[in-house]
């Protein structure tokens, strides 16, 4: 079965074509972290479920250009920049590097490409002159240049391609200077905001007067420019639906008249304890608040996969307890096998026919049905373990069986249980090292080489990754 996927834009689910050609290259961008503050377990819902379609893509032999954004400029981060009395760039690339470390405890594969959008003005003024140009964007009376919806809609475009607006109801013609807005209220949106005392530093000069981008422009340029005028995938978190990727959509097939993208994928919201995440509730978690209390990245990852992806999911405590369980069933098997293996050597093109990864690859098709994939999983395990118990496996056998197994861990990305007995808070400090080392920032790296060295920990760096050492 080839792959389905439920494509927002149609409603329905549908077989995935790429646009290449050839039937192998997949354009795929996913909007990004707003870099304000540490990403909570809801957003790292949607950065999971977007390593899980990469993953999928991967397993089923399409060669992925992955790319996410940095948001570095946006209403609630000047906010933030002004409050705190710092700089934009000091201010971000703190929770940036924060983020892209976070990402990689939760196992996700790292995008191809991070673009940030303080470094896109160019290309985001550009897209503006073509709106511009072509009569969509006008400049209000306040200075801020304004994507119009009535002239969008007058030229045969069609504005509520991912949700059905009722525009006999809304009321057209207001304009919004706020990056996000409801939906009731259909208004016309900043595209260049024209500077104003609030904004401090925060300006770029442009051919609009001195100003900075809306929000919903930044991700039109960054994914044109990585990904060309109409590319495969485009993801994000249901929330983001309206305004924002249907803005998104305005704005690029305003400019391009191309359509933008083929394929829109959401994942849905995630209740906490049954309840929507809120400070007040308690029920609120940043990745960090979870690794305090003891979980690793991978029991969340593995908790954040068991729900569908356009299913509500509720995440609970007792939840991760219960993916600790089903991932020590994993690792217990696995070692099992390992040992009984020794080293014998394992036929791949056999381990990509084996039931285990046949079954585990229909389920994923049938548009991510991950419970399902599962399923597969435990009923291997199961029989595996009564295969070892009656002594009905040979070396070689063991190897088919581990084979296959990784087969379906390259889209799981649980891999195994870390051996040494590094605390998270540690394992955490160091991922946020080789993330600063990553983005260039040098002189975080080496601050939180002393932090570890000064709480009794040295990292080697190793051809293969990096290696925590007790001092
Ligand atoms: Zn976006």
């Amino acid at each position: 079965m080839a792959l389905h996927l439920y494509n927002t834009l149609t409603r329905a689910v549908q077989t995935f074509t790429p646009l290449d050609p050839a039937g192998r290259a997949v354009g795929m961008y996913c909007c990004g972290p707003t870099v304000y503050d540490y990403a909570h377990i809801g957003n790292w819902r949607t950065f999971v479920f977007a390593d899980l379609v990469r993953r999928t893509l991967e397993f089923s032999g399409y060669q992925v250009r992955h790319v996410m954004n940095i948001t570095d400029v946006e209403d609630k981060i000047i906010k933030r920049v002004r409050e705190q009395n710092t700089t934009l760039r000091d201010f971000t690339g703190r929770y940036e590097t924060a983020f892209l470390a976070d990402l990689q405890s939760l196992g996700c594969r790292p995008p191809h490409l991070t673009p940030r959008a303080t470094e896109h003005i160019p290309e985001i003024l550009d897209l503006i002159q073509k709106l511009t140009d072509r009569g969509l964007a006008y400049r209000a009376p306040d200075g801020s240049v304004y994507f119009s919806i009535e002239k969008y809609r007058g030229c045969g475009c069609r504005y509520g391609q991912l949700l059905n607006l009722n525009f006999d109801e809304l009321r057209p013609g207001q304009r919004v200077a706020s990056d996000e807005y409801e939906k009731e209220s259909l208004a016309d949106f900043a595209l260049w905001k024209a500077r104003v005392p609030d904004d401090g530093a925060v300006f770029w000069p442009g051919p609009f007067g001195e100003g900075r981008p809306g929000w919903h422009i930044e991700c039109s340029a960054m994914s044109l420019k990585a990904l060309g005028q109409t590319f495969d995938l485009h993801l994000g978190g249901e929330d983001l639906k309206f305004p924002h990727h249907e803005d998104e959509i305005a704005q690029s097939e305003g400019a391009t008249g191309q359509p933008f993208v083929k394929y829109w994928l959401h994942g849905a919201h995630l209740l906490v304890e049954g309840k929507k995440m809120s400070k007040s509730l308690g029920n609120f978690f940043t990745l960090r608040d979870l690794t305090a209390k003891g979980f690793t990245g991978r029991e969340i990852r593995c908790l954040l996969l068991t729900a569908h992806y356009r299913e509500t999911f509720n995440f609970t405590l007792d939840g991760l307890a219960g993916a600790r369980t089903a991932l020590a069933r994993i690792d217990e098997c696995t070692a099992k096998l390992r040992d009984l293996a020794a080293g014998a050597a394992a036929n791949p093109a056999a381990a990509a026919e084996a039931p285990l990864v046949a079954a585990f690859r229909s389920a994923l098709h049938d548009d991510l049905n991950i419970s399902a994939a599962w399923a597969t999983v435990f009923d291997w395990v199961r029989d595996t373990n009564k295969r070892i118990a009656s002594a009905q496996l040979n070396p070689t056998e063991a190897a088919a069986a581990l084979a296959a197994w990784e087969q379906v861990d390259s889209v799981l990305g649980i891999g195994q249980k870390a051996e040494a007995d590094v605390p998270p808070e540690i394992a955490a400090l160091a991922e946020e090292r080789t993330a600063a080392k990553k983005a260039r920032d040098f002189k975080r790296a080496d601050a939180l080489r002393d932090e570890l060295k000064a709480q009794g920990w040295v990292i080697e760096d190793t051809p293969k990754g990096i290696k925590i050492k007790k001092l």
